[in-house]
């Protein structure tokens, strides 16, 4: 028996409602496999907003800190967008990746048999598709100083940000990415822009360093990131894992995520560091928000957040079998049509409910 600790934060919209989907899921494997769960609950975004008056309580940090890993549903609503900035409810989750320092973003495109022609590219170039993006997530664009907006002596105004990235930041994510492709297909494409920007040059000599030194065994190549964008909706099945920073992760993987169809079905991972137990500090969650258009219908794909669950059980808890089961239960209830409206195709029947989805997954689990 091994036993395990997660913290869930379901947050607001249809985090909630995914999230319970994936509680049959951790549920089902407490009373049939030899893995055990404690779950924590706790708030997160709007949901923690109306009752602390912040979208992250300190409490709610020491005890992410604390858990094993953490299951994020989704936050925002359009009731808190007039809020100041550092109290909207998406400050709650960049304050959460923040203090865990988790600065590898793991985002799959995969897609599945079942869903390939529901791609907006052509089934020959999507079918069997499984690519590993892996944005650096704590540092370059976003967060590098200088930063601001200034007024200039003409009363003009220059916005300013900076892309800046150390050795160390570099190789710690290019680290992360070998592990990885250790555990698929042993190759790695780094993205930069080293034509134009000297952090790329920096980026690409970092990253070579890492695999000549300590992963020997990584077949690596480089790539310039918007060279790397034309391939990746050309022929994307060439890729393994990439490694790519903030700003490019950004843009690629959204590109990369609709390859495999719809919002609702693209699961991710935060990691930082490894604790003194061999687990890494860890937030799961779907890459869709809270969607308010449809949340409370009980219609949400809950796939991309029981698909985080499947990574959970991979990358934190070292648990591939039973990541690869469930990753086979959810493609096999899709395979027989219980799908939300989101992936339903005209003329086949009444749309399966998100609970509905939940249950054939669980069903499937059960025959695996
Ligand atoms: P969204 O991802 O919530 O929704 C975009 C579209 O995709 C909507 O039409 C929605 O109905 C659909 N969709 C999303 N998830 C789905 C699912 N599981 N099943 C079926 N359909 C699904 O993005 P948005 O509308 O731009 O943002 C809504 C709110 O979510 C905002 O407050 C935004 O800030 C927040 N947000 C949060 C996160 C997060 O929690 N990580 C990410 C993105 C946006």
């Amino acid at each position: 028996m091994s036993s395990h600790t997660l913290l869930i934060l379901a947050g607001d919209g249809i985090g909630p409602e995914v999230m319970n989907e994936v509680r049959k899921v951790i549920d089902w494997h407490n009373d049939n496999s030899p893995l055990c769960f404690t779950i924590d609950d706790d708030l997160v975004g709007g949901a923690a907003f109306d009752v602390h008056g912040v979208p992250l309580h300190d409490d709610t940090l020491t005890r992410a800190r604390a858990a094993d890993a953490v299951l994020l549903g989704a936050v925002g609503a359009p009731k808190y967008d007039t809020l100041p900035f550092d109290s909207k409810p998406e400050r709650g989750l960049l304050a959460l990746r923040r203090e865990l320092d988790l600065f590898a973003n793991l985002r799959p495109a995969l897609c599945f048999d079942a869903l390939a022609d529901s791609s907006s590219l052509k089934r020959d170039v999507v079918a069997g598709l499984d690519i590993m993006i892996v944005r650096e997530l704590t540092a370059g664009m976003y967060f590098g100083e200088p930063r601001g907006i200034r007024v200039e002596a003409d009363g003009s105004r220059t916005g300013i940000n900076t892309h800046r990235y150390s050795t160390e930041e570099i190789r710690r994510v290019a680290r992360s990415a070998c592990d990885l492709a250790r555990q698929r297909r042993g190759r790695v494409c780094s993205m930069e822009k080293a034509n134009v920007m000297e952090s790329g040059i920096l980026w690409r000599e970092e990253v070579q360093w890492v695999v000549d030194n300590e992963y020997p065994d990584i077949d690596l190549s480089h790539m310039y990131a918007d060279a790397g964008a034309m391939e990746l909706v050309r022929e994307p099945r060439q890729f393994d894992v990439i490694v790519t920073d903030n700003l490019f992760g950004d843009i690629l993987s959204d590109a990369a995520a609709m390859l495999t169809g719809s919002l609702g079905m693209l699961p991710s991972a935060s990691l930082g560091q490894r604790s003194a137990k061999g687990l890494p500090a860890a937030l799961y969650e779907p890459v869709h928000g809270s969607a308010p258009d449809i949340a409370g219908q009980g219609v949400a794909n809950p796939c991309a957040c029981v698909l985080s669950f499947a990574m959970a059980l991979r990358y934190s808890f070292g648990c591939s079998a039973e990541a690869t089961a469930l990753e086979t239960a959810v493609e096999s209830a899709l395979a027989d049509g219980i799908r939300t409206p989101d992936l339903q195709q005209t003329g086949s029947g009444r749309p399966a409910s998100t609970s509905e989805v939940g249950d054939a997954i669980i069903d499937r689990l059960q025959r695996s």
